[in-house]
């Protein structure tokens, strides 16, 4: 038994050399940032490898979360899911607007479009819909409600980099889409955002936010931030965009082999990928049932006793914190299904340098303790 710690993530990092001719360049160059050249190279690059129309870099996904909503002037209540990483309401404090949590579906995890609509008042500015672990959202009946009611759907996409529903890219739907490209990320640029958007006016609108504001010289249009992307980041994303597929491709062959050897574990059960969706194997949840002879929180530290970090991702719930505890919509009662997914959630390592044999093992761990 080999005693080397297992992450339920790491980075996936280009050779080093590789990276050599590009810091060259910016040293030439001396452009360090504001829209310097691999800037203007990787969001182009993006837009070709996502089938985007127009994407705006930042320096993280949470304040691209913020600028979007800014970028939309956005007002009063915006309608999300508690079962998701904290930013995404802490995105909507920034902006002074009033989370209200929606319970999610019980199989996918993503926000429930009835309960969606049960949840409109007329201060209802927005939705605010996660594709959690990078499956999609049910973008149709998202969009048929903010059609009736008049709208603004923001994803936050941090999950879904490359994900796509029936040949298209999952971040084409709603008015904006937002990426994560941190370090824990399918595809990382160390730290780094990005917001996805239809026309030319709003990508130059989110540009001016993302630079304090700045449309020209002397124009301030609004209270921007600073949220641009720098060169160095950006160079590395050019640099990860060669490996990306390739990247997905290993998370493919783990999580056939996580279904694979967990098919017949009883108390354990795991997400469909839909047959019209490429998914890109961003994390991979388990859910430990009442059929498990122990609890997901017991099974949770007998893996942490083999040197295998889980991750309890989503728990605690972002409406159990203390800043939206308070919120009507917060209750407990109305958010059964998010509850639960909290107390049986565990997902598994998974990342491209995860050797094959160390995830068998897991499920030997997994599976061992399922006999009591
Ligand atoms: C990672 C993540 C973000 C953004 O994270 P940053 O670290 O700010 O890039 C937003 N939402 C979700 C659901 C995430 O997992």
């Amino acid at each position: 038994m080999d005693h080397r710690k297992i992450y339920v993530t790491q980075p996936a990092l280009p050779p080093l050399a590789e990276f050599i001719p590009y810091l060259e360049q910016i040293w030439d160059s001396k452009t360090l940032t504001n829209n310097g050249p691999y800037h203007q190279q990787l969001e182009k690059a993006l837009c070709q490898h996502l089938g985007v129309p127009f994407i705006s870099l930042f320096c993280n996904g949470t304040i691209a979360l913020m600028t979007a909503l800014k970028a939309l002037r956005i007002q009063g209540e915006v309608i999300t899911t508690p079962y998701s990483f904290v930013c995404t309401s802490h995105s909507l404090l920034w902006n002074d607007l009033q989370p209200v949590f929606v319970d999610v579906d019980p199989v996918t995890l993503n926000l429930d479009p009835r309960r969606i609509e049960e949840a409109i008042t007329p201060q209802t500015g927005a939705i605010l819909p996660v594709h959690c672990y990078g499956l999609p959202a049910n973008t149709t009946e998202i969009q048929r409600i903010a059609d009736v009611y008049g709208l603004k759907v923001i994803y936050d996409a941090a999950h879904a980099f490359g994900v796509k529903q029936n040949g298209e890219s999952i971040l084409n739907a709603g008015d904006l889409s937002v990426l994560s490209l941190h370090a824990t990320k399918v595809f990382n640029t160390f730290e780094g955002g990005a917001i996805v958007c239809k026309d030319a006016k709003t990508k130059q609108r989110i540009d001016y936010l993302k630079n304090f504001g700045f449309a020209d010289e002397v124009t301030v249009m609004a209270p921007g931030i600073n949220g641009k992307m720098s060169e160095l980041n950006a160079a590395m994303g050019m640099l990860q965009l060669k490996y990306v597929d390739r990247a997905i491709e290993k998370r493919h062959r783990i999580q056939a082999l996580y279904r694979e050897l967990l098919a017949n574990v009883p108390g354990i059960e795991h997400m469909a990928v839909p047959e019209n969706v490429e998914w890109n194997g961003a994390y991979f949840p388990i859910f430990v049932n009442a059929h498990y002879p122990i609890t997901r929180d017991a099974l949770y530290a007998r893996l942490q006793e083999h040197g295998v970090n889980g991750r309890r991702y989503f728990f605690p719930l972002i409406s159990s914190m203390p800043m939206y505890r308070g919120l009507s919509s917060a209750a407990p009662r109305n958010l059964p299904n998010a509850h639960k997914a909290a107390e049986q959630v565990l997902c598994l390592p998974i990342y491209p340098d995860l050797p094959l044999e160390d995830v068998a093992r897991i499920c030997v761990i997994i599976d061992e303790a399922s006999r009591g």
